[in-house]
């Protein structure tokens, strides 16, 4: 665990580990958000779909029986024997009209002028021509109109009720123009069959002609339906209209409503059911959501950054702190050498160094002379100076490489150099007691002489590091009591 995180605070794993989880949290999100927008999308998309099904279905089946009526009616006209039934029995021969139809209006017969031979109409409509219609006058000019839907128009009839015509042509024996049979449809029919759609707020069901003429819009924004309105024409092609594909997005010249709209034609019927759902409503929901996760999101990916951040910092700080705790405790502070814990732990490497290398290893212990005297005579300031300067010639003295120089302790020095015999130790330490005997050190406005007594010992196969350090000790004994101020090797006395 602690290298995991000495290893996260290294700061470029850190680093990528925070961005990989801000880009993992990102990705969720995102994810989660395309996926709402998507069901959302498919909603409008059900929803449309259902709608126009049922409402082009509807229309279809109605249109149908109109169409069977006139067609009948035009059967029944071409029965020579009709006009020798009385009126009544002839009224219902001609207007038996399939299903229940009754909300329509009314249906006629126009002759070939455009004069009203029957009708089933309450008001009396003999003596009335409706020649100037639109569904008079295309049957009138072309004998191949099949069945026409009229554009709306406002019936003549005491109603005054705003309808379209369904129409036929009558042919004579010979084929020529005999008439016309018109069924009118009220448009309140189909403002009846559109408020019975439960539409979702903003919006429309629009029932247009196939030349982009409005018959009716609910909800209208005029009050009347919109009726004859025109809207630029469907922009698909009629047989792909109402199929899948068949969206587009426009925005409404009447109450500036961004809208997804979709078409189906009513049957074969030049007339088409439109279903727009408001944009706006039906990604209101989506866009907040999308706005609070995106907010939320950030808020997260920068807490995380700025949390993880502090970490790192923080494990920074404490790992400086370790280092330099771990500094301190094996440097002496007055001289700024390595202190007795360092001692230890480098002769132990470098002993056993040394013996696996068969080389050989020296210790100088050493140790100033009478240096109590320098303390009682000039108070302990100077003392600590003095001793700082002699750290200072003992080291520079030890110059290799490898070389180790510590305070023991008090007043003395442990010198350590590896790779080196007891010939080399002695102009060593010789160097050493000459660099601090050489001059006086200059402090506190005073110069005072000082020596060294030096003893070395040399590493011998059975050592241990304690054994090594106590005959340079034992060394430097014998340095003292031969008189000071120089160097002695045990062995060189034992010998
Ligand atoms: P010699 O070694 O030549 O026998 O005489 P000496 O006076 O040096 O003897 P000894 O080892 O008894 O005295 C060591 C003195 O070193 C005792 C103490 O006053 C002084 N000393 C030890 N550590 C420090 C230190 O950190 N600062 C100062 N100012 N004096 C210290
Ligand atoms: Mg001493
Ligand atoms: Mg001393």
């Amino acid at each position: 665990m602690d290298k995991v995180l000495r290893h996260l605070s290294s700061g470029r794993l850190l680093r990528f580990v925070t961005s990989a989880l801000i880009l993992a949290i990102v990705g969720m999100q995102s994810f989660a958000l395309w996926r709402s927008y998507q069901e959302t999308w498919r909603d409008g998309e059900r929803y449309t779909a259902n709608t126009i099904s049922v409402l082009a279905g509807a229309i279809e089946r109605d249109f149908l029986l109109v169409e069977s009526s006139l067609t009948g009616l035009a059967e029944a006209l071409r029965e020579s024997t009709l006009m020798e039934l009385p009126a009544g029995l002839r009224q219902r021969v001609l207007f038996r009209r399939a299903g229940d139809a009754n909300d329509f209006g009314v249906m006629l017969v126009l002759d070939a002028q455009g004069n009203v031979l029957f009708d089933d109409a309450e008001d009396d409509l003999s003596a009335r021509n409706f020649a100037d219609r639109d569904y008079f006058r295309v049957h009138q000019e072309s004998s191949n109109a099949g069945v026409y839907v009229s554009r709306p128009f406002v019936s003549r009839l005491a109603s005054a009720a705003p309808a379209i015509g369904i129409s036929q042509r009558l042919n004579a024996p010979d084929g020529s123009f005999a008439g016309v049979a018109v069924a009118s449809i009220r448009l309140i029919y189909f403002r009846q069959l559109f408020e019975r759609v439960k539409l979702p707020p903003g919006g429309i069901i629009r029932l247009t002609l196939s030349d982009g003429t409005v018959v009716l819009r609910y909800p209208s924004t005029d009050g009347r339906g919109n009726v004859g309105d025109s809207v630029p024409p469907d922009p698909s092609p009629p047989e792909r209209a109402g199929t899948a594909d068949g969206w587009w997005v426009e925005t409404s010249r009447l109450d500036g409503e961004r809208r997804f709209l979709r078409t189906a034609y009513v049957g074969g019927y030049p007339l088409s059911v439109t279903v727009g759902l408001s944009e706006r409503r039906q990604f209101g929901g989506w866009y907040l959501r999308a706005a609070i996760t995106l907010a939320l999101t950030v808020t997260v990916s920068l807490l995380l950054a700025l949390t993880v951040s502090a970490l790192a910092t923080s494990l920074r700080r404490s790992r400086e702190m370790e280092r330099q705790l771990e500094r301190m405790a094996i440097t002496d502070s007055l001289t700024g050498l390595p202190n007795r814990r360092a001692l230890d732990l480098t002769l132990d490497v470098e002993m056993q160094r040394s013996r696996r290398e068969r080389r050989e290893l020296a210790v100088l212990m050493i140790d100033i002379d009478h240096f109590k005297r320098v303390n009682d005579t000039y108070g302990h300031a100077v003392g600590d100076a003095v001793l700082a300067e002699v750290a200072h010639r003992v080291q520079r003295a030890a110059c290799r490489p490898g070389d180790f120089v510590c305070r023991y302790g008090g007043e003395e020095f442990v010198v350590v150099l590896p790779e080196t015999p007891a010939a080399g130790a002695e102009l060593v330490g010789e160097r050493i007691r000459a660099g601090v005997a050489a001059t006086a050190v200059m402090t506190h406005g005073l110069a005072i002489e000082i020596t060294v007594s030096v003893g070395i010992a040399v590493q011998r196969a059975d050592d241990g590091p304690g054994e090594l350090v106590a005959r340079s000790d034992k060394a430097l004994y014998t340095a003292k009591r031969a008189g000071r101020n120089r160097v002695a090797r045990l062995e060189t006395f034992a010998a």
